[in-house]
């Protein structure tokens, strides 16, 4: 299996270095050259089974030689030990023929701990074997970071620095990033918004003198590595309604497009999914481009599910491709566009070719904090406003064919809008509920690149 870039000219790649580039030289996004199918029978053969063990059936095809077949069990168990549920994605049911999937079992409450536990544990085997040793650094607005930390804490040959806007982030994601004991995380709060601490991260990629010197990883939502992680769920919920014998829809709370592209993913593999539903809140770019075919951006509106307050949705490239037929220079034209004028026009082809697979819609703040209370009051389920995103827009899309909505995150990580809603402050899963008594370790910084890389250099373990 090759690794191919959205944009056209960056090299080709196996997994292994797809997953520790990250980003394509060319600015593109990889992707595999070719999708591989998997039979009716393969389908058929994963209900009943661990997650584990579906996991490593559908992402084994991806990975090549990397990793033994016996290695890549080991790391896959290593991921999903600390996840606080044996099914590891239980499914609810919501209504006749909608269901929710909880992805919020990690040790970090967010879908992002599937993708990020498992990248922890392959990176930690890829240095091990090579000896190399990196520094991760990644930005956040809140769920990537800690579940970063999360996923990296106390591994070998790994440094991580986590950057977040100071005093933007909620308690409880602050305290998952600033609690750790272990010497090699580094929580960072910068002065300054989401914006400054992605520039701030993307600038030091752009200093090559310091990106070699420190050995700069990213582990940022475009990574390979995360979106092959996430189609395993799609499989799991699908099996378990009476996939492949019977189609399936996925309604997907969305922001830079990549939980909803893994489903895609596993649709091109031969899940049989009807419906792939992107759900936004006011923040709305992907529901307006595929209503209208105008990708357009537009300030971002802080909104009570923040890990979806999204002006450019980056993963979206890698559907972009597909659209246009595999066409790199066609993207790096409208990613030129994007660059420069704000926006760009999908083409009617490309728009027909996403329509096929893609519905979407969006929820206010107002539709979202109802949908909380009308879903507690209903069936006792507490959403997070992420989740609600999703409920509310599933609910205008349900049919004769099974709807699945992707719960995102814990309720108890968002306390406040939860609490706004239900009249309740929703409570922290046992494991983790002296979260607020442990002491937080934390450097502020200012918005200020040499300050932040003389930090780094002078403060990592590796
Ligand atoms: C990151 C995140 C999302 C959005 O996921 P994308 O892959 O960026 O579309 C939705 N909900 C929660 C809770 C998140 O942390």
């Amino acid at each position: 299996m090759q690794y191919i870039s959205t944009r056209g000219t960056a090299p080709v790649l196996d997994f292994e270095a797809t997953m520790l580039t990250g980003l394509a030289r060319d600015g593109g996004l990889y992707l595999p050259d070719h999708v591989p199918p998997m039979k009716m029978s393969e389908i058929a053969s994963l209900a009943g089974l661990s997650y584990e063990e579906q996991a490593y059936l559908v992402m084994r095809p991806f990975i090549g030689s990397a990793f033994t077949d016996e290695e890549f069990r080991e790391i896959i168990a290593r991921a999903y030990a600390g996840f606080g549920h044996p099914a590891r994605a239980p499914m609810k049911q919501l209504a006749p023929n909608h269901f929710l999937l909880e992805l919020f079992h990690g040790p970090t409450l967010a879908f992002k701990d599937f993708a990020m536990q498992l990248i922890g544990q392959l990176f930690q085997a890829a240095l091990k074997r090579s000896g190399d040793r990196v520094t991760i650094v990644g930005a956040t607005s809140g769920d990537t970071g800690s579940a970063a930390i999360e996923a990296f804490r106390g591994l070998e040959n790994v440094d991580v620095f986590i950057l977040y806007p100071h005093g933007r982030v909620s308690e409880v994601q602050r305290r998952q990033m600033t609690t750790p004991t272990e010497s090699n995380v580094h929580a960072i709060a910068v002065d300054g918004d989401f914006d400054t601490c992605q520039a701030l991260v993307k600038d030091m990629f752009n200093d090559f003198e310091f990106r070699d010197e420190v050995g700069l990883a990213g582990v940022n939502s475009i990574n390979w590595a995360r979106v092959l992680a996430q189609v395993v769920y799609y499989f799991s919920a699908a099996v378990t309604l009476g996939a492949p014998h019977r189609p399936v829809s996925f309604t997907v709370p969305t922001g830079n497009f990549g939980d909803i592209f893994a489903g895609y993913i596993a649709r091109s593999m031969g899940l049989p999914i009807e419906k792939l539903v992107v759900a936004t809140n006011q923040n709305d770019i992907l529901h307006r481009a595929l209503a209208t075919g105008g990708y357009v951006t537009d300030g971002v509106k802080p909104s009570i599910s923040p890990s979806m307050d999204i002006q450019v949705s980056s993963n979206f490239e890698r559907a972009l491709f597909d659209a246009y037929g595999r066409d790199g220079a066609a993207v790096a034209q409208l990613m030129d566009e994007l660059k420069s004028g704000g926006g760009f026009q999908i083409s009617q082809g490309a728009l027909q070719y996403l329509r096929e697979t893609f519905a979407s819609g969006r929820a206010s703040e107002e539709e979202t904090a109802a949908t909380i209370t009308r879903t507690v009051g209903a069936t006792a389920e507490v959403l997070c406003p992420h989740s609600a995103v999703g409920v509310h827009v599933a609910e205008a899309n349900l049919s004769a064919t099974p709807m699945v909505t992707l719960a995102t995150a814990h309720p108890a990580k968002f306390p406040d809008a939860v609490e706004a809603a239900t009249g309740t402050r929703p409570a922290l899963p046992e494991r983790m509920a002296d979260l607020f008594e442990r002491p937080e370790r934390v450097t502020r910084l200012p918005n200020d690149l040499s300050a932040i890389e003389s930090h780094i250099r002078e403060n990592r373990t590796v």
